[in-house]
């Protein structure tokens, strides 16, 4: 048996169930699958062995109602109908979806206390970045979600003045901080107004506010504590509570809710939002994430790790439980920044005629990327390096579950998710 992963998305509000299967191998190869669906399970059974996924914790499958069943490549995939009722009733309290609420802060607060004193090291090389910085006032940085007017209040215009911090100032945003350039300079190294870690090159961030700034990737930096001199603790800036990805998805859903004026979420039903994650890399390119979140809380049951084959019992049978999470159902798509951007229609005319269609195609994806960045409704997000990569990982994994009748659509976005705990 090569059955890899089981993922059945539930959709209790529409009573159907879409199960998608990953194989290690492409299904032409398996001369024999036979799906049984029961009420409280799914049974993929080959010759020898069969694989059964336990469904009757979640609901009850109505046995005999598979339909759309896609078979391609790795991939197979159909549809059940399901009732809410589980088949089996579960008395256990830790399924009790109440207890396992968790808050999710969208721009968590950095482990740093005003009066308490820190150097910033580089993550890579441990290397002191900064001289020591004693922290006098911890503030978020306004951002997208966070009005300048309500960072300084009794303050002109002149915001790119107020807004450099001061040698006692740690500023925080989604992921990044922001200190004086003056804490700095003797440890960093520039080029272009990117930052990097002088000893070990790593990319740091880059120069803002006319170089009295910078803006710091959190995943780069940690923090030492001087309690005193002797006993020097180091600590990430933040503590992760979630998974740096799903923490970003949530900050993308909370930038893009419209909001009434008593702060209640406006159109609540609206379909799916669309921002535009740019990323710098270490080589001082572009890179860009086109993001359209379809679901935002879509229950899913899956394995987390690969089916264990082998571990079957005497009758040849592989049992498999499968965990709830939830997850954001989204299409995606890369896009690397071009020379010209758009206007590239004069030069196309020089290329030789085996590149017409590579051209052509450059052309359309710089026009598709300038739209999106000129689209006042689409959200641009900055994140690291290191994050963007995170991300586009994980939903080049993801969509590997889907068929590609379903992964790839006409304009050359792919469909994923992100998982994650509820
Ligand atoms: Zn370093
Ligand atoms: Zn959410």
């Amino acid at each position: 048996m090569s059955l890899r992963y089981v993922c059945v998305e539930v959709r209790h509000n529409l009573r159907c169930a879409n199960v998608f299967l990953q194989f290690d191998h492409s299904l032409t190869e398996t001369e024999f699958l036979k799906i049984v669906v029961e009420n409280d399970a799914l049974t993929f059974r080959e010759y020898s062995t069969a694989t059964r996924v336990a469904l009757g914790k979640f609901f009850t499958a109505e046995a005999r109602t598979i339909s759309n069943l896609t078979v391609e490549e790795c991939n197979a995939s159909f549809r059940l109908t399901i009732t809410s009722e589980p088949a089996q009733v579960t008395t256990d309290s830790t399924e009790n979806p109440i207890n396992n609420k968790r808050k999710i802060y969208i721009t968590p607060k950095p482990n740093i206390e005003e009066g308490s004193q820190h150097i910033v090291l580089c993550k890579n090389c441990k290397c002191e970045l900064s001289t020591i910085l004693q922290c006098q006032r911890v503030r978020e940085f306004p951002s997208g979600s966070i009005d300048v007017n309500e960072f300084f209040c009794h303050h002109g215009p002149k915001f790119d003045e107020v807004l450099v911090p001061q040698l006692t100032d740690f500023f925080y945003g989604f992921q990044f901080v922001v200190l004086n350039s003056e804490l700095a300079q003797q440890q960093v190294k520039m080029k272009d107004k990117h930052v990097y870690c002088r000893r070990c090159l790593q990319y740091l961030g880059e120069n803002v506010l006319n170089d009295n700034a910078m803006k710091l990737w959190m995943d780069t930096l940690l923090l030492k504590c001087q309690i005193n001199d002797k006993d020097d603790t180091i600590i990430n800036i933040v503590n992760e509570k979630v998974t740096p990805t799903c923490q970003l998805l949530h900050k993308i859903i909370e930038d893009t809710v419209v909001t009434d004026v008593a702060g209640e979420p406006l159109l609540q039903q609206i379909h799916f939002c669309k921002v535009l994650l740019e990323a710098t890399f270490p080589c001082r390119k572009r890179k860009y994430l086109l993001l359209q979140v379809l679901e935002k809380h879509l229950q899913v049951l899956r394995n987390t790790k690969p089916l264990a084959h082998g571990s079957h019992n005497n009758n040849n049978v592989l049992q498999v439980q499968l965990e709830q999470c939830k997850s954001f159902k989204l299409l995606y798509r890369l896009l690397d920044e071009t020379e010209d951007e758009g206007g590239g229609d004069d030069k196309r005319g020089e290329k030789d005629s085996g590149e017409t269609s590579s051209a052509s195609s450059t052309s359309s994806d710089s026009m598709l990327l300038k739209n999106w960045k000129e689209d006042m409704s689409i959200h641009v997000l900055k994140v690291s390096p290191t994050l963007f990569g995170t991300l586009l990982d994980e939903l080049d994994e993801n969509a590997l579950l889907l068929p590609e009748l379903y992964r790839y659509t006409h304009d050359h976005f792919q469909l994923s998710y992100i998982f994650y705990e509820d």
